[in-house]
Formats: structure tokens, sequence, C-alpha cells
């Protein structure tokens, strides 16, 4: 049988000043917009979780001295899949491959786990890191409800 090709459903995009408490704006915001995909409750602290991951190392790592803007957006497909950009204008990532691997981390100051990214990926389909240094870091994230 033939696949039925996915088409868009919604979308929205949204800006906001790297400040911490927009890290609960953020992920109240797209739970609140995904909602409508009927994901468990499962699915929606797992989305949760990649959000506020995903927002606080903007917050802490990308505009470290003076907060910068977040922009933020969702697209949701006919399959129950979900698309979710997050991109800084920050200081980028010297070595994206490296800054992925389990338990690395910049922070000096040993609040920090390095443990970010892998959970970001363990919680979604697939996960995209393109970053440069001096210009900034973008997340493409995929995940997909009702599998
Ligand atoms: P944790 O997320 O467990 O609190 P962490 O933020 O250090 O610790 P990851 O989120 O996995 O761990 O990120 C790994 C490293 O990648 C960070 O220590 C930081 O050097 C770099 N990094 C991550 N996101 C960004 C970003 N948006 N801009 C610049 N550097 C980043
Ligand atoms: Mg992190």
């Amino acid at each position: 049988m033939k696949q039925a090709r996915k088409t868009l459903t919604n979308s929205m995009t949204l800006s906001f000043l790297s400040l911490s408490q927009n890290e609960s704006f953020a992920r109240q915001a797209v739970c609140a917009f995904v909602a409508q995909l009927d994901p468990t409750l499962e699915e929606l602290s797992d989305t949760r979780i990649i959000i506020s991951e995903a927002v606080t190392n903007c917050v802490v790592h990308a505009y470290k001295k003076t907060p910068g803007e977040v922009f933020l957006s969702v697209k949701c497909y006919s399959d129950k899949s979900i698309a979710i950009k997050i991109k800084d204008k920050g200081c980028g990532i010297e070595n994206v491959e490296q800054a992925m691997v389990p338990f690395y981390t910049t922070d000096k100051q040993g609040e920090r786990s390095g443990m970010g990214f892998a959970i970001m990926q363990g919680l979604s389909k697939k996960l995209k890191v393109k970053s440069e240094t001096g210009k900034g870091t973008t997340l493409d994230i995929y995940i997909k409800f009702g599998e």
C-alpha cells in the first residue's frame, strides 16, 4: 500500500532573550502548542525535558555575559511528527562531535554534568547540531508521537 505523504498541519515561531526565567516559558509554550497532537503524558514530559536542555544551553553557554536572542520554531505534521528548531547567535561550539559526547562539559564550576545533548538525543528521534564559533548554534530536533 502506498504511504500517505505527511503534510504540515501547524507551525509557530517564538523569540525571547536568553534569561533563565524564559526556560520555563519556552517549555510551557511548546508543550501547550504540541498538545493539539494528543501526546501521552510521557511524550509531553520528554518534550518538556528536550526544550529545557536546549534553552538552558543557550542561557548558560551561548550567551555567557549578556543575554541574547533565542529563536524557537515548531512545525507539526499529519503523521504526529514534530520538527523543533532552536537557534542562538552566541559563541558557538568549537567541536560539536566532542560536545555531544556524554559527560563532556566546558563548565568549570562543576555545576553541569555534560549530559544535555545525550538526554536530548535519547528522547528524540533525531537531533542535528550545526554550530560555528562566534556565530551561533542551531539545533534541529525531530520527535514523533504515537510510536
Ligand atoms: P548539562 O546539560 O548536563 O547541564 P552541559 O550543558 O555542559 O551540562 P551539554 O548540554 O551536553 O552539557 O553541552 C555540552 C557542551 O556543549 C557544553 O558544556 C558547552 O560547552 C557546549 N554547548 C552546548 N550548547 C551550546 C550552545 N548553545 N552554545 C555554545 N556552546 C554550547
Ligand atoms: Mg546543557
